[in-house]
């Protein structure tokens, strides 16, 4: 496995790197990290670098860790529905048949990127996020030892939990190399009930979706600057039980049963190049943000464009609502004027983690929250 010179593309926020490396092997990568840490190099690891510039830019950079040849299914126990996959897969390119890995693809995500920042999507609701589906974990330390975790079976507890450890690390703590997941059956039937639901009477209706007893995988909202906010719950299961629970919500909302979801469906709503943030409060107060937003109201995890003017405003009214605001992604120019993180309660913890990890602070420097 050789390094090669970085070329124009190989830039993380804007800082150019010196090396690539592109190991196809745990075993590769265990090399590739070994020989970083002798020579005190920088590393930041990319997927499918469709995010790459989100989060700050690193403090320095000399190698960047592409996980694109660290690829493929290495395992799926369709019996006791788990997969063993790659940490360079695209999530969109994999396929288990009658069973699925049901984390919502984000267009040309990898497995292992999408395990970083511990991403989710509409159906987080009923599924759970990816550290939810992961269940053991296969990791290069900053020091290239290799580190294992969890294991094939859905109800292993292991002592020491990298897998939660490392999911929403963004590349910060060490390289994701193999990910051992939970799947689920595909579902036989699927609808979605849209609906206009004026702004005032939101809390009522989500309430009321949530008292309704429909186990709904997701539910949606598309809040526009004014007039009706845009509301649409996924169902899944058996033809006859998605259809039954679909009718009672279109009695209780007063929509319609589609068999496509609309297409703001867990898209998120800034344009590229655009201020993205993302916004996380109690279920009771996620009507009570007085501002455009896009998002599960189910799981109380929205997304919504910002100005550098308005962020501060957003996030006073998500931590009056007892919750968090974070800005995903801005360009440079309004990266440097906001505080992209706002407060956070566990930096303390968090710091002492990255210490016992990356002692040299070498994996993806300044690229993560309070600096580290
Ligand atoms: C700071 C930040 C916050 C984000 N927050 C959200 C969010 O809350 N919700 C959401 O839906 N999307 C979020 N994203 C977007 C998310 O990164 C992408 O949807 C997804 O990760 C893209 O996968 P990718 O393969 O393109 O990864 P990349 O964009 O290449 O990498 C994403 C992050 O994961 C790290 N990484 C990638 N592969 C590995 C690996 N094998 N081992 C260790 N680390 C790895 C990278 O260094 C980087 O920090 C966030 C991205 C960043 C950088």
């Amino acid at each position: 496995m050789s390094w090669r010179a970085a070329g124009d593309g190989d830039t993380v926020g804007g800082v150019p790197a010196r090396y690539v490396a592109e190991p196809a092997s745990t075993e590769e990568a265990s090399a590739v990290l070994t020989a970083a840490a002798t020579d005190d190099l920088a590393v930041v690891i990319r997927g499918a670098g469709s995010k790459l510039d989100w989060g700050l830019p690193p403090r320095r950079l000399d190698l960047i860790v592409d996980t694109s040849r660290l690829a493929g299914v290495v395992e799926h126990a369709a019996g006791d529905l788990i997969t063993v996959v790659r940490a360079g897969t695209r999530t969109a390119d994999l396929d288990f048949g009658s069973q699925q890995l049901a984390l919502d693809p984000r267009p040309g995500a990898t497995i292992g990127g999408t395990v970083a920042a511990n991403t989710s999507g509409p159906r987080r609701l009923l599924y759970g996020t990816a550290r939810d589906l992961l269940i053991g974990i296969t990791v290069v330390r900053p020091d290239g030892r290799v580190a294992r975790a969890g294991g094939k079976v859905v109800k292993n507890v292991a002592g020491y939990d990298l897998g939660k450890l490392f999911t929403g690390s963004y590349g910060t703590l060490g390289l994701i190399t193999e990910c051992v997941f939970r799947l689920h059956p595909v579902p036989r039937a699927r609808s979605w009930v849209t609906a206009r639901v004026p702004a005032e009477e939101l809390a009522g209706a989500l309430a009321a979706i949530r008292g309704a007893q429909v186990v709904p995988s997701a539910v949606e909202i598309d809040r526009p600057e004014r007039g009706p906010v845009a509301v649409a719950v996924l169902l899944e299961g058996t033809a006859e039980g998605v259809q039954d629970r679909a009718a009672r919500l279109v009695e209780l909302l007063g929509g319609t049963a589609v068999t496509e979801p609309p297409g703001w469906f867990g898209a998120d709503p800034w344009p590229a190049g655009g201020v993205g943030v993302k916004l996380t409060v109690p279920l009771s107060k996620v009507a009570k943000l007085p501002f455009p937003l896009r998002g599960s109201a189910g799981t109380g995890v929205l997304y919504a464009t910002a100005t550098a003017e308005s962020v501060a405003g957003m996030r006073a009214a998500a931590t009056a609502a007892g919750g968090y605001a974070v800005v995903l992604t801005a360009p440079p120019e309004v990266r440097d004027r906001v505080d992209m993180w706002g407060p956070v309660p566990a930096l303390a913890l968090m710091r002492r983690v990255k210490e016992q990890f990356d002692p040299g602070h070498r994996f993806a420097p300044g690229r993560f929250v309070g600096g580290i």
